[in-house]
């Protein structure tokens, strides 16, 4: 498809490219939208096939950030930097590719705010940063916000009991059942949140290691990674990686909520349509799993763990006013979503 026209149907904004001969750097910053503030968006490090597939991606993750900045009321636009991974990638000078990357970031005059991404790590932003202020997720010994994991899990906690409230009207998770897949970064500090909370838990991952700590620390029962789609719970967290909702998937499911960390949960927008029809509550993965990009926003206006935290905990209200909303206007809840951001950007509803 014409770049034009997917950048027509997704509503951008601006793409940049930079290709630097010295250090080998060919990188890309899409810019969604900049209505709500510079847009602000991870920086992926990737070994794509080829620049059309970089852009293409680019721009998808940036549409993304706007979404998931516009619904959680920060005054940032999305925006989303990739960097095609070279073949001889580990004979260059990672430390000067991301310092070219860095003054290629600060020639946006700041309309777009980097930070850490898959394949980037904290040591490739301290070389951005010693060309341009727009970063951040830099050395937390220099200040910064640190690992975003424990954030996201609070907001995910947060939207757990938003859902719980509305489907149950409980202001607590006392032997409320979650059956949480993937207990990595995100799902082992929400196993250690719900379990401080009265959850019960069933909880599965392909590291054999982290599910056996869960059963130990948590009381945790485990399923084989497969399973844990069929298991008989209040709450299904998927906090992994994939489209864990999808055409095979759902018509297993035994939950009455959804409600988990992963990006893209739904395999497509129409599985939203029929969780609704089967009286699942979907709460979309873009509102609650926004922790960290809350933490991390935090730190472009000084950094303080204590706001963070208290901005992250309104996941609870967002979260709370889509399911209403969605219940009122008898619509899917992914839908309701994207409603509410594209009122915000662009005064009424794309679709
Ligand atoms: P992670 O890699 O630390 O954890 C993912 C876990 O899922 C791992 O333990 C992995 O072994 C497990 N896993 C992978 N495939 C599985 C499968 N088929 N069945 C069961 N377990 C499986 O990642 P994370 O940082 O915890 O992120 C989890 C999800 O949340 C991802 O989708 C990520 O994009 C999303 N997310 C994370 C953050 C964050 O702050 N880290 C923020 C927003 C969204």
């Amino acid at each position: 498809m014409d770049l034009f026209d997917v950048a027509q149907d997704l509503h951008f904004g601006e793409v940049h490219l930079k290709h630097d001969p010295t250090t080998g750097l060919r990188a890309i910053v899409a810019v969604h939208d900049l209505t709500l503030g510079p847009a602000i968006g991870g920086c992926r490090l990737f070994d794509y096939p080829d620049s059309d597939a970089a852009i293409h991606d680019a721009l998808r993750l940036a549409r993304g950030m706007s979404y998931k900045a516009a619904i959680s009321n920060l005054p940032h636009g999305g925006g989303k930097a990739v960097i095609m991974k070279p073949p001889n990638f580990e004979e260059l000078d990672r430390s000067a590719l991301f310092a070219a990357f860095g003054e290629f970031v600060d020639s946006l005059g700041g309309c777009y705010i980097t930070c850490e991404d898959v394949g980037t790590r904290v040591e490739d932003m301290d070389a951005v940063r010693s060309e341009t202020d727009q970063v951040l997720g830099y050395d937390p010994d220099d200040g910064s916000s640190g690992d975003p994991s424990p954030f996201t899990a609070f907001g995910v906690r947060r939207g757990i009991e938003a859902a719980v409230k509305f489907q149950w009207d409980r202001d607590d998770l006392d032997g409320i059942h979650v059956a949480i897949q993937g207990v990595g970064s995100v799902g082992y500090h929400l196993a250690e949140e719900l379990h401080e909370l009265g959850a019960t838990l069933t909880v599965t991952d392909i590291n054999e290691a982290v599910v056996q700590k869960c059963v130990d620390k948590f009381g945790a029962t485990s399923v084989e990674s497969n399973a844990i789609f069929d298991v008989d719970c209040d709450v299904f967290a998927p906090c992994a990686l994939g489209s864990p909702i999808n055409d095979d998937t759902l018509p297993r499911l035994q939950c009455d909520v959804i409600a988990g960390a992963a990006n893209n949960q739904l395999a497509q927008n129409r599985h939203g349509v029929e969780l609704r029809e089967r009286d699942i509550v979907y709460v979309p993965d873009y509102a609650i799993n926004a922790g960290g990009l809350i933490n991390v926003a935090q730190e472009f206006r000084g950094y303080d763990a204590q706001t963070a935290r208290r901005k992250t905990a309104a996941i609870y209200d967002t979260v709370l006013q889509i399911l209403e909303r969605s219940e009122r206007e008898n619509l899917p809840t992914n839908l309701v979503a994207n409603r509410v951001v594209e009122e915000r950007l662009y005064g009424s509803p794309l679709q």
